[in-house]
Order: structure tokens, then sequence, then C-alpha cells
């Protein structure tokens, strides 16, 4: 389960209330949390860069992992206003953000580069989140797989069976982002199914299985239950709802 903060919230010291309120929570008895009872569910969070480093010093307790929003595919240099994979590793980040469809649309990210940012990402040694997903025109017109298909393709370019053990997959379509429109938990399943034969034809049987497809777009305790009983649906990518420590908790202990 992931939560992705987005530009949220306002400042350091919300960051650590809602931190704090997660950490709270998660070790409270309803899913107490130490040696012996591990977080059952993987839990990334993705705040704001400036945040990461405090944050993680107080989710950590609670067993979260951390992860950045966004990277640039550069090593380092004259590239103003960016961070390098090497800059959110050193704060600890395990996982990256990778062709979020806020970053397609509002920061013109294209497959191109998106494929280079998945690359960068394994060859620093983190695990990418590659974010695909039809827009609401896309839908409409019925090309929804073919749109998938295609991303996969190109952001995944040159990325070795052997990497794709780190590589994990969000089906996030773009109408159900932010909107209230969830997709239907069949419609995703199937989709997520379809995904998994693109792997497969790209890679192998093996790949197609293992690799972790997340469903994102709208997800909340109403919606997460259902979501995770699709036997293809292996995780959500979580928004909006991640930024109330109630919200968050009640779809990590999805039911
Ligand atoms: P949302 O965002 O849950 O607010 O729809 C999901 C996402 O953008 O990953």
């Amino acid at each position: 389960m992931a939560g992705n903060w987005k530009m949220n919230p306002a400042t350091e010291q919300d960051a650590m209330d809602l931190s704090e309120s997660l950490t709270k929570l998660l070790g409270d008895e309803t899913c107490p949390i130490d040696d012996e009872n591990p977080l059952c569910t993987e839990v990334v969070v993705f705040p704001p860069h400036p945040f990461i480093s405090k944050v993680k010093e107080v989710v950590e307790d609670a067993g979260i992992t951390i992860g950045a929003q966004s990277i640039y595919f550069e090593d380092k240099g004259a590239y103003t206003g960016s961070v390098s994979a090497s800059m959110v590793k050193s704060l600890g980040c395990e996982y990256i953000l990778c062709g979020h469809s806020e970053r397609r649309q509002t920061f013109g990210d294209d497959d191109q580069a998106i494929n280079r940012k998945v690359l960068k990402v394994l060859d620093s040694g983190m695990k990418p989140i590659l974010c695909i997903g039809e827009s609401k025109a896309e839908y409409d017109l019925n090309i929804k797989n073919e749109v998938c298909a295609m991303q996969l393709s190109k952001d995944l370019a040159n990325v070795t069976k052997e990497q794709m053990k780190e590589v994990v997959i969000a089906y996030e379509p773009v109408w159900a982002i932010g909107t209230g429109l969830v997709c239907a938990a069949g419609d995703a399943n199937e989709t997520h199914a379809f995904l998994r034969t693109v792997l497969a034809r790209m890679y192998d049987d093996d790949v197609a299985q293992e690799t972790r497809i997340q469903y994102g777009g709208s997800v909340t305790p109403d919606s997460v239950d259902e979501l995770m009983a699709m036997p293809e649906i292996d995780g959500c990518l979580v928004g909006g709802a991640s930024l109330d420590a109630d919200k968050f908790g009640r779809i990590i202990n999805f039911k």
C-alpha cells in the first residue's frame, strides 16, 4: 500500500503531524507493530522532497518505508530545481514513482524520459513504481488496453528480466485520479490481467505473475476491500486518502 502525498501538506510541521498520527495508529492494538508482529502489508509513503528525512525518522518506527515522488534521470549538474536518484537514495528512499499522470500532464514527462528515470532508479539500487493508465478520452474510445500496452513497452524498454523483480506497476486510470470515480473492481481486475499478458509477451510468464500490480485512482476505505479481493490486484497507490491517517490506516488494514 503506497501513499502519494503529492504537493501536500503545506508545512513541515503538518507533515510531522500526519506522520505521527499514522505511526501512532499503526502502533495501537488494532495493528500492533513489533518484532513479533511486523506490518503484514508493505507500506510506503511518498512525501514531498523537503520532508523526506524528517518523515522517515518518524514513520520507520511503524515499519513504513519511504519513497520519493520523482527524480531527474541525470546524475548531477545544471538542472535547476531537480533532484537526482543518488540524492533521494542518500535520504533512505527505497521506491520512486515514475510516470505518474500528473508528471506526464503537468510537467511534460514523456515515455522516453520516464524510461530513462526507470532505468536510473534501477541502476541506483532503488525500486520504481511505474504508473500507467488511460485518459478519459482514451477510455471512451475503447483503446484503454492499447494505451497501457504501449506505455508498458516504452517505459520498460531495456529493463531486463532480472530487473523486473524490483519493478512495481501501478495501473491508474487518469479519469479516476482525484475525481472520486473509482474504477469498478472487476474492470480494474480485467485490466491487470491484460497487463500480465503484456508482461508475459515482453518477458515471460514468471515475470507476468510475479510483478506486483497496484491499482490507483480514488481509493478510499469504502472501495479498498472490494479492490483487494480481486486476484490480480496486489496493492493500491493512494493519493487523497493517504493524507488522512485514519483513512490510510483503514486502507492498510483492508479486509
Ligand atoms: P487519488 O490519487 O487517490 O487522490 O485519486 C491517486 C494517485 O494519484 O496516485
